[in-house]
């Protein structure tokens, strides 16, 4: 006998998991969310990393879908807490030689994003001007893109429809067919000329976690330029955003339980039957998403025995790393930095997003591809944020709370011991290349600091290798590899976190997943809206 009945379970309470439960509740259905951990939300994680205090995000700093995000807006989630700030400068650099800075302003300020450019590259302003503009009057596309499933798993003549008109995009772009194939170092380098505007791109690319050499140019082109000037931060850390989202799923009548690690995933013919959690008990349903990674779902939860020859090969060739993979300094801070490039423009010490450590974009590049060499870059540059900037919240009154992203190699490239020495040296030799940038960060303005590395990623939230998007495909022999899979072989088992839709805090996979299941069940299609084309 089971100990409880659902018509549909959801393992793990990350945000995607979250969306997919609400939006089944929300379809009349009875959804239990199982979440290993004491707290939702996954890598919408914020915590007292440094002293009491002080709060850090330790993973995801920015949202940048929330305009678009179905989830934030089909469910209200201002009502259940969720607060929002979108600061005026986004994304800028620093140089420690006397140069301004470049800094990329959201849309309404394009003159001063064209200014800001311009004084390293005219053309690079009016390149970054006319495709902003152009990617900007298709965003609806480029959002119906994220949240729909791929055709051959909606069912729906959407999704064919929006990749002919991304199709007509790179054309409107002045791209040729044939240029889909470039790698987004060479896309950049044929846009931009001058060294300041390709080190900000490249270093975007870490980000996004795209590879800097290979494949898929096109999705970096389009999606930086697109995302890079509208990010949010959430107020009191991202942590409240999976607040919120728990906080709607649970008004949606979700049955949410902690600490209750899933160790198998159960199944009779093929069909799923339920799950089995850590401490023995049997849940039963006949729905089962799984918003836990790839490797953890199938070779942990169903068996290597029970895998098809697909699904074994699949498993065999994902990839966790290079391309996603980071570290989070953090530092509580007397007071924020004030850069050198700050006399030629204020604007770079309160931006929202700054990259410090890097001269030109040759050193970017270099930086990169030690980590893809499964190194620990050698000049410990950085992406910071000092989010008390815009939230004084976020720190104890007057204080500061930084936090930063290291690009880092995959949590096996180096020995826990190994781990322990990055730990306890990367920050400070980071803080010296810092003070080069703005003098002000010496020893005496740190209160203290922490620094969160991939080993510890994997071990904390269980993004396997710190992997933030869960893997990709490699290549593969029998199949084709595809970036997207909801559906899998096992009847009634879907997948519905960052591996089957791409990483970040978009909620596409969690909305795209309760697609691909209602279509399969029959279920009311609660997202529909007139005003929205996904
Ligand atoms: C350092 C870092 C910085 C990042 N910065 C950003 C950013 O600024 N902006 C952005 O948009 N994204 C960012 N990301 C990416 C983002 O955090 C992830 O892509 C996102 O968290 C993936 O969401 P998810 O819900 O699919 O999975 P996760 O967040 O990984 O959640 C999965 C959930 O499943 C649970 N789980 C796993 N296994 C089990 C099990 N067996 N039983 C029960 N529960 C289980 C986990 O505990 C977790 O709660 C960052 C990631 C990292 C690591």
């Amino acid at each position: 006998m089971p100990d409880a009945t659902y018509d549909a379970i959801v393992i793990g309470g990350g945000h995607n998991g979250l969306c997919t439960a609400a939006y089944l509740a929300r379809a009349g259905l009875k959804v239990g969310v199982f979440e290993r951990r004491h707290e939702e939300g996954g890598g919408a994680h914020t915590e007292e990393a440094t002293v009491p205090g002080f709060w850090h995000n330790l993973h995801a700093q920015y949202m940048e879908f929330i305009d678009y995000m179905p989830f934030y807006h089909d469910f209200e989630l201002p009502k259940f807490g969720a607060r929002m700030i979108k600061p005026e400068a986004q994304v800028g650099i620093a140089f420690a030689d006397g140069r301004p800075p470049l800094v990329i302003y959201t849309p309404e300020f394009e003159d001063r994003t064209y200014k800001s450019i311009a004084q390293f590259s005219k053309h690079d302003a009016e390149v970054f001007t006319e495709v902003r503009r152009k990617v900007l009057a298709k965003d609806q596309y480029l959002a119906a893109m994220l949240y729909t499933p791929p055709p051959d798993e909606s069912r729906s003549e959407t999704a064919g429809a929006i990749a002919g008109k991304l199709f007509e995009l790179w054309m409107e772009l002045g791209f040729k067919p044939g240029e889909l194939q470039k790698s987004p170092k060479v896309l950049i380098d044929d846009l931009f000329e001058s060294t300041e505007m390709r080190a900000v791109m490249y270093r975007q690319c870490i980000e996004w976690g795209s590879n800097l050499h290979s494949g898929n140019g096109v999705g970096f082109i389009i999606s930086v330029i697109w995302l890079c000037g509208i990010h949010y931060m959430a107020v009191g850390g991202t942590h409240t955003l999976a607040h919120a989202m728990a906080s709607a799923a649970l008004h949606e009548g979700v049955d949410l339980r902690y600490n209750a690690p899933v160790t198998q995933i159960l199944t009779t013919n093929n069909h799923t039957t339920g799950v089995r959690l850590k401490d023995g008990r049997v849940i039963e349903a006949k729905i089962v998403a799984s918003n836990a990674d790839p490797r953890t779902t199938f070779m942990d939860m169903i068996g290597w025995d029970k895998l098809s020859l697909f699904r074994k090969e699949r498993l065999a060739n994902w990839r966790f790393g290079p391309e996603h993979v980071l570290g989070t300094p953090s530092f509580a801070l007397h007071e924020p930095p004030d850069y050198k490039s700050a006399k030629r423009d204020p604007a770079i010490n309160k931006c929202f997003y700054t990259i410090v450590g890097f001269e030109n974009a040759q050193e970017v590049n270099n930086y990169i591809e030690q980590a893809y060499g499964s190194r620990v870059p050698e000049t410990p540059g950085a992406g910071t944020w000092v989010n008390t900037l815009w939230d004084p919240s976020q720190a104890p009154p007057g204080k500061h709370a930084m936090n930063g992203w290291f690009f880092f190699p995959k949590a096996s490239s180096l020995t826990p011991a190994e781990w322990d020495d990055v730990r306890s040296t990367y920050n400070s030799r980071f803080l010296s290349l810092w003070a080069r940038y703005a003098p002000n960060m010496t020893r005496e303005n740190v209160i203290a600091e922490k620094l969160y590395v991939p080993f510890d990623i994997e071990k904390k939230i269980g993004m396997p290798e710190g992997d933030f998007s869960h893997g990709r495909p490699g290549s593969m022999v029998l199949g084709v590899p595809r970036a997207y899979s909801y559906r899998t072989e096992i009847e009634g088992l879907y997948m519905c976190g960052a591996s089957a839709g791409g990483g970040g805090l978009s909620a596409a996979p969690g909305y795209n997943a309760f697609k691909v299941i209602a279509d399969d069940n029959g279920l009311a299609k609660v997202w529909q809206r007139e005003d929205r084309i996904y």
